[in-house]
């Protein structure tokens, strides 16, 4: 029999952290925790994630069907339970908006890999998942294509969702995505992103599967491939509207596949323009 009340006060406890960080105004977000093969711990509509009490939670099934609890579960659960349906080793699901993360899912931003070690070993590379109206069935399935890959998915004009082993567990991806965001927006404030080298990411790819970390990148498919170029997701770009250039990566044009040979173009043209300019002046001075 689980010990549904010290899940219950799990859930309590990381509202409250997610409620202090500002991840989740007034009642955004909401918390799932599985208990058994077909009960889930869901929080409460409409409240506060910072003020919520166990008693508060509810326990529903794999269909989002309310089993106990006086307080009507929160709309989003057809996210978590998705996630979980998909992911038999997930036992949680946090979902909120956390302010720098969704600042990228508003600009639909690629996340840039090779910036920060701790980053590359603990997300991997971040995707982003296409927008629909929250609460139906369709939001919760624009997660799919990248739930087997991931444990942190931003929600295109929408926010997060991470997934753990535990409650704690499933938060921390929020945290650390939302960290580095936030360095990412300020260094940019500075004016530049450094990034170190194609070379040293594989390093860290390969360190995280020393440590037992998965990644999909550890599959011999993406073997020696361009870290800065998002091979695990760039294939979904096109559909979910994601964009790639506001943090000057490396090579982005890589990234962004068929731009390359756009900026290629617009290189050439613009070298062009550049020695017509400088032919007109030398002709200027010539004349003077
Ligand atoms: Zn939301």
């Amino acid at each position: 029999m689980p010990d549904l009340d010290r899940f219950k006060q799990d859930i309590c406890d990381i509202g409250d952290r997610l409620y202090k960080r500002g991840f989740a105004a007034a009642n955004d977000g909401n918390i799932t925790y599985r208990v058994s093969e077909d009960e889930v711990l869901c929080t409460p509509a409409m409240h506060c994630k910072g003020f919520i009490k166990p008693a508060d939670i509810a326990l529903i099934d794999m269909e989002g069907r309310q089993l106990a609890g006086e307080k009507p579960r929160s709309s989003e659960a057809f996210l978590h339970l998705e996630i979980m349906k998909a992911r038999p080793d997930v036992k949680s699901v946090v979902h909120c908006h956390p302010p720098h993360a969704t600042a990228f899912a508003v600009a639909h931003e690629a996340i840039p890999n090779c910036v920060l070690p701790e980053v590359e070993v603990f997300l991997g590379n971040v995707p982003i998942a296409k927008y629909e109206t929250p609460s139906t069935l369709e939001f919760a399935e624009t997660i799919l294509p990248f739930v087997h890959k991931a444990n942190v998915i931003i929600l295109a004009n929408h926010g997060t969702v991470s997934f753990g082993e535990s409650v704690e567990r499933a938060y921390w991806w929020t945290e650390i995505l939302d960290a580095y965001c936030r360095i990412l927006i300020l260094a940019k404030q500075i004016g530049r992103v450094e990034y170190f080298s194609n070379e040293k990411g594989w390093e860290l790819v390969e360190l995280k599967q020393r440590w037992g970390f998965p990644d999909p990148r550890h599959d011999p498919a993406y073997a020696g491939s361009d870290l800065f170029a998002d091979d695990v997701f760039r294939e979904t770009w096109s559909e979910c509207g994601v964009q790639s250039g506001a943090f000057g990566i490396p090579g982005w044009s890589r990234a962004a596949g068929k731009q390359k040979e756009r900026s290629e173009f617009d290189e050439a043209l613009i070298e062009r323009i550049a020695d017509r300019v400088a032919e007109k002046l030398r002709g200027a001075l010539v004349r003077e």
